[in-house]
């Protein structure tokens, strides 16, 4: 075990898919022609003034809700001075002394143990724009569509200890602000942004070590290897006696290394104060009721009630509400087919399989619940085995057939005639005595051998069951 320990906290960014910008009119969409989407207030223009859109208010007290955290029903924006080509205001409209929400807290599951990882805040705050670097020229541009667009930031305390910790609780919160609707979630867009803070201390000891920043995490996998990458660094540093440089790195996917970007800045240097051009943001009691109302079910309540009415166990109704698409996914599925434990395992065993394999996004799957539901039936019914759902079912992730006809359409109807069998049955042990009499004397483990035989016989199409029973009947 390792001297030291690791102590995490993270920064997320998400962004919030409203209709238009936080304090503009403007379109809040992605992957339009650069600077199409932008008007007087969000370019920075002299002499406008911002509105603020009170649907992005709405969703973020829904994610300040779903983490059980306090929302303060007047909170204040503030201005977050800096340069940035990209930001034309010259400063950021963020919230900072008093924000929408404090003290949150969220439970997630590692190794089997359950543990509570502190939210300290959430605020809300607009978005810079993008700078875009054109391959082999000496210029850059700047694209402003995403300039005040609506985000939330989420920091939590420094409650994490390990990549895995960190991984779990970004998966969670993920999975709820998709669940919400508040946001795509989409993290190579960018709408779900995490920064890492780490640092490492001696066991035992209480007070916090230097921490360093770490940045452009653009993948769960990535802030796993980020953080370890990091952990192993600041591990050699301390080990060598030196210091940890409290710093922003930038974290390199590629070389999966994390490298020196820039010293950190503390807060005074932001020069933070009320924006003079906002009011506070005041919450009524009848908006914090229609808003607590109407919240959608989050994934923890979605597991309980999928263990309780369903019976799923606890691990597969878990793995199942990760991610909300397969989520609604196997609730269609089961719906359908009225047998959720099967489905589930359908689900969680031949589809994830292929997702995983294929990298597969489960939001856009060509394969439909329908399709799996009457997998299910085929199998229940006993037209199929186990082993030909299997069988056809990279095909069925295709899209575009249902299992019944396919099944058809390939003669793979199971076969459960029992004078088929039997003849199978007979011939396999007329052609295989020495097996048949080591069987008789004893080796009882060849029945797998003859059922590996009678299958291969039948082309994987008979009735396993029904195949036992035969062997036993000619063996016994
Ligand atoms: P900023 O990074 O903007 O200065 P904060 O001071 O609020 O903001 O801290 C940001 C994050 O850093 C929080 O998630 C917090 O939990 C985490 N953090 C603070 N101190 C440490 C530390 N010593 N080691 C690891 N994480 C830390
Ligand atoms: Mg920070
Ligand atoms: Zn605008």
């Amino acid at each position: 075990m390792s001297a030291y320990e690791a102590v995490i906290g993270l920064e997320v960014h998400v962004h919030l898919a409203t209709a238009s910008k936080l304090f503009c009119s403007c379109p809040n969409s992605f992957g339009d022609e650069p600077n199409t989407n932008v008007c007087e207030v969000c370019s920075g223009m002299p002499g406008v003034l911002p509105v603020l859109n009170r649907k992005a208010v709405e969703f973020a007290s829904r994610m300040a809700m779903a983490i059980d955290a306090t929302i303060n029903q007047r909170s204040q924006f503030a201005r977050k001075n800096y340069f940035y080509p990209d930001m034309p205001k010259d400063y950021q409209i963020s919230q900072f002394e008093l924000p929408l929400c404090e003290h949150g807290h969220l439970d997630i599951t590692v190794n089997g143990k359950k543990k509570r990882i502190g939210i300290t805040r959430i605020h809300m705050e607009d978005d810079a724009g993008k700078n875009i670097h054109p391959a082999g020229e000496k210029h850059s541009c700047v694209d402003l569509n995403r300039a005040g667009t609506p985000l939330i930031e989420i920091v939590s305390e420094p409650d994490l200890r390990s990549a895995e910790e960190a991984v779990a609780y970004l998966k969670k919160l993920h999975a709820m602000v998709v669940s919400l609707g508040i946001s795509n979630g989409n993290m190579e867009e960018g709408c779900f942004r995490c920064d890492a803070n780490v640092s490492l201390r001696p066991r035992g000891q209480e007070k916090f070590g230097t921490r360093t920043e770490l940045k452009n995490l653009n993948s769960f996998r990535n802030v796993q290897r980020a953080i370890e990458f990091e952990i192993a660094r600041q591990t050699d540093v301390l080990d060598d006696g030196e210091k940890v440089i409290q710093e922003t790195r930038l974290y390199d996917a590629n070389k999966n290394i994390t490298l020196s970007m820039r010293s950190k800045e503390d807060a005074q240097d932001y020069r933070y104060f009320p924006d003079p051009d906002l009011l506070p943001v005041v919450i009524t009691d009848e908006e914090l009721a229609q808003w607590a109302a109407t919240q959608p079910e989050l994934p923890e309540a979605k597991m309980q009630r999928w263990m309780e009415e369903f019976q799923l166990a606890e691990e597969h109704a878990e793995q199942l509400v990760a991610d909300p698409a397969v989520a609604a996914f196997f609730e269609k599925a089961a719906q359908l087919c009225g047998q959720p434990k099967k489905a589930a395992n359908v689900i969680l065993g031949m589809l994830m399989r292929e997702v995983n394999a294929a990298q597969l996004d489960t939001a856009s799957l060509a394969i439909q619940p329908e399709a799996v539901a009457e997998l299910v039936t085929l199998m229940e019914k006993g037209t199929i085995s186990a082993k030909i759902a299997a069988d056809i079912f990279p095909d069925l992730m295709k899209g575009g057939v249902m299992p019944g006809a396919l099944v058809k359409e390939r003669g793979l109807v199971q076969v459960s005639d029992t004078g088929a069998i039997d003849a199978a049955v007979q011939k396999v042990l007329a052609a295989n005595p020495a097996e048949v009499e080591a069987y008789r004397g004893g080796k009882t483990k060849l029945i797998s051998f003859f059922v590996g035989q009678v299958m291969r016989e039948m082309r994987g199409k008979a009735n396993p069951a029904v195949v036992n029973e035969a062997l036993a009947k000619f063996l016994g």
